[in-house]
């Protein structure tokens, strides 16, 4: 499936599958979106080497493919556009109207969030992308295609932006996909990304699947024959579709390294697929089967009276064949197989859209509470955690008296159950009865019980701070954290004071109280605390979560406060500094000294040499030395920038590296070595891979004065020969 050469689509393509199509579309609005994407993109080249346009035309026949309507498919052939070319955001709206730049803008926007960059953002990245989720559920969807044919291309990409992007994807694509019940596009997204997390384990699954397949596929074709003989027999009008079913990679190797089963456990485990036309015929269809089938016992479960989180209906049973080897069946009609394949997308596909409002609302409701349970925490790992948790396919429901379904995470408490009905109900919440019997607080929920939640009526009355060790969802945490937010103010903050005392004396941290300020400003920044009681605060009600940042404390503490003699090293590395007058980027305690052979003077254009254990030395950058050590090439990577310590000229201070794919050419080092020599741009350090497809990988480090001096230079790079693609690396 990944070694395959990718398919190049073509507006053809397009046209035919339009054609193909029972569904309405405005053919006229997408080929002139294909015209006007193709004349903005062109000259411009993916990593693989071919026109740019290629990709957003498969990414608008994926979504083609899921049913999406004109619009969606306008905007995935105009989705890079505002990103990669001069194209504004108001052209699209004129020329193809306000959704249409709406799902543009959406997806552009998404485009821009790094997802795995710098801590502090992270949060609020997650955050845009579920907020643009919840204003239109299409913008997500095209990103996921986006992302589906990207991960197809992933091989054309160089290795570390292969790694980030498939960690990015098992991180956060897959389990947005999962969530909104896109089986098949999360099963290839999670499939590709796995092989180039873990190449090997993938290909010993593979191999292994293809040893087993012609075993399976002659256990399955058996089980088919018997059932539909059986089926006829028994009155049904016409045989049901019955299909085999093979996992995913990835879905064996969680089985397997995740709940440490067998290999061959799993790969002997046959499955088959029985689809009906109504519900009727689906309990019906069960009845044929275990009577056909022994049953074994507990293994049966009803997803159609009580569907999962996301919307997934079935009956599955296992029973066991008469060669005495188990298989599981599950049983569901047309309309839940679409729903179970294509999730949210199948509204388009076999519905009319959006229309179906109630539904859809519904479904989107667990965007809004991740959302809102988001503004309770800046903590990038609870919030991907979140994210993940409320994930689980693995789901109790459980009931109210009068027979409302609350839908809950394995585990969950009578605390989370009445959270779920009300926030109210959960603040003045005193016990609870499940089913008719009082039970204690942390009393976890089954499937089918009855929750009756006992309330006080004492105004006053409030949630424990012990509720956050017992209960298990984030919906509950983030009420009752807000909830101490608001309402009891002076006892966070002594109780947060208390925390953190407590807290630095266990990790022997003495730090007198008028430095205290000033020695948690950064946590006290990160979580937008500008008082020190703020910060006492949110610890108190755990919206800051101490031991979290303990070590950084501590590390910081031993750096600035701990030992004298540190303290006096320090000074001698600063006087050290300050007597040479060079600053060596990126380093700030080491040794400079002036080469003798051309004796630099403050103002003259000075480069540096790391010298085998005495330091850094510097020379002028006219100096023989430098200038023959260049043009040989002899260790390029031992000279570093320096300089002059109070040179005020813009001194360009950030070190960026840049990603650059070109087409195979030997000048490119030269090219680009002699555009930032005339661009004054200091080089740092340069390097060439070649790709697998012949292409040219390079490497550049450099030194700019800020993100806009950077789109410059990149926009020139860009505009160089045989240049294809430059990129900010994660690299460093
Ligand atoms: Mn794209």
């Amino acid at each position: 499936m990944v070694n395959k050469p990718e398919t190049i689509y073509t507006i053809d393509m397009i046209i035919q599958k339009i054609l193909d199509e029972e569904k309405q579309y405005d053919l006229s609005k997408i080929i002139s979106s294909y015209e006007f994407a193709a004349k903005a993109h062109a000259n411009q080249f993916r990593s693989s080497g071919e026109p740019y346009i290629t990709h957003p035309l498969a990414v608008a026949y994926i979504l083609l493919e899921f049913g999406m309507d004109t619009d969606t498919v306008c905007a995935a052939l105009l989705h890079d556009v505002v990103e990669d070319t001069d194209v504004t955001l108001d052209e699209i709206k004129k020329l193809f109207g306000q959704d249409v730049a709406m799902l543009v803008d959406g997806v552009t926007k998404l485009g821009k969030i790094p997802l795995f960059t710098k801590e502090e953002q992270q949060a609020e990245n997650v955050r845009k992308i579920l907020l643009a989720m919840s204003q239109d559920i299409r913008v997500i969807i095209i990103k996921l295609c986006d992302r589906l044919h990207n991960m197809r291309t992933l091989c054309y990409r160089p290795a570390a932006k292969q790694r980030n992007t498939a960690l990015e994807t098992m991180n956060i694509y897959a389990p947005i996909a999962h969530r909104l019940g896109m089986k098949t596009l999360k099963d290839e997204i999670e499939d590709l990304a796995f092989r180039y997390l873990d190449p090997y384990a993938y290909s010993e699954i593979e191999k292994m699947l293809q040893i087993r397949s012609d075993k399976r596929e002659a256990f399955i074709e058996s089980i088919k024959k018997q059932i539909s003989e059986r089926f006829l027999e028994a009155g049904f009008e016409k045989v049901p579709q019955i299909e085999g079913r093979v996992k995913s990679v990835y879905g064996i190797y969680k089985k397997a390294f995740m709940q440490g089963k067998d290999f061959d456990e799993i790969y002997d485990k046959y499955a088959v697929r029985i689809i009906v036309d109504t519900v009727f015929e689906c309990y019906n269809a069960l009845g044929i089967i275990h009577d056909m089938f022994r049953p074994i016992p507990n293994r049966f479960k009803d997803y159609i009276a009580t569907p999962k989180a996301n919307m997934y209906q079935s009956l599955h049973t296992t029973v066991i064949g008469r060669e005495g080897i188990p298989f599981e069946v599950q049983i569901r009609t047309w309309d839940m197989h679409h729903t179970a394949e294509y999730g949210i997308a199948a509204h388009w596909k076999y519905k009319e859209g959006i229309s179906g409002k109630d539904k859809l609302e519904g479904r989107l409701a667990w965007i809004r509470q991740i959302i809102e349970a988001q503004q309770e925490t800046d903590d990038v790992e609870e919030i991907v955690r979140t994210i993940k948790s409320d994930l689980s396919p693995e789901d109790i429901f459980a009931f109210t008296p009068k027979g409302d379904m609350i839908t809950l995470p394995v585990g969950a408490t009578i605390i989370d159950f009445a959270y779920a009905i009300h926030t109210e109900v959960g603040n003045k919440m005193k016990g609870a009865k499940v089913d008719g019997k009082l039970v204690s607080l942390d009393y976890q929920l089954t499937t089918g019980e009855i929750v009756e939640i006992l309330t006080s009526s004492d105004p006053n009355h409030g949630p424990n701070r012990a509720w956050l060790d017992i209960c298990k969802t984030n919906e509950a945490k983030s009420k009752i954290r807000s909830w101490f937010k608001k309402e009891r103010r002076e006892e966070n903050i002594a109780q947060g004071k208390a925390e953190l005392e407590k807290e630095f004396k266990r990790n022997f941290i003495r730090i007198p109280e008028e430095e205290l300020s000033s020695f948690l400003a950064d946590d006290m920044k990160r979580h937008n605390c500008s008082k020190i009681e703020d910060f006492y605060a949110a610890i108190g009600y755990g919206g800051v979560i101490l031991s979290r940042m303990m070590q950084r404390l501590k590390d910081k503490y031993q750096k600035y406060y701990a030992e004298p003699e540190n303290a006096e090293q320090k000074n001698q590395n600063a006087v050290r500094k300050s007597s040479s007058g060079v600053i060596v980027e990126g380093q700030s305690n080491i040794i400079v000294k002036f080469a003798q052979c051309c004796n630099p003077l403050p103002g003259d254009d000075i480069v540096g040499f790391i010298t085998k254990g005495h330091g850094v030395s510097v020379h002028k950058k006219d100096c023989p030395t430098y200038v023959n050590a260049m043009k040989n090439g002899t260790e390029p990577e031992r000279w570093i920038n320096v300089r002059w310590a109070n040179s005020t000229s813009n001194a360009p201070t950030f070190r960026v590296t840049l990603d650059i794919v070109a087409k195979e050419n030997i000048l490119i080092i030269a090219d680009i070595t002699k555009l930032m020599a005339e661009l004054h741009i200091p080089l740092t350090n340069i390097s060439v891979n070649m790709l697998k497809n012949g292409n040219a990988n390079v490497f550049a480090t450099i030194n700019t004065a800020g993100v806009s001096q950077l789109n410059n230079i990149i926009a020139r790079i860009k505009k160089l020969p045989d240049v294809l693609s430059v990129d900010r690396s994660v690299k460093q």
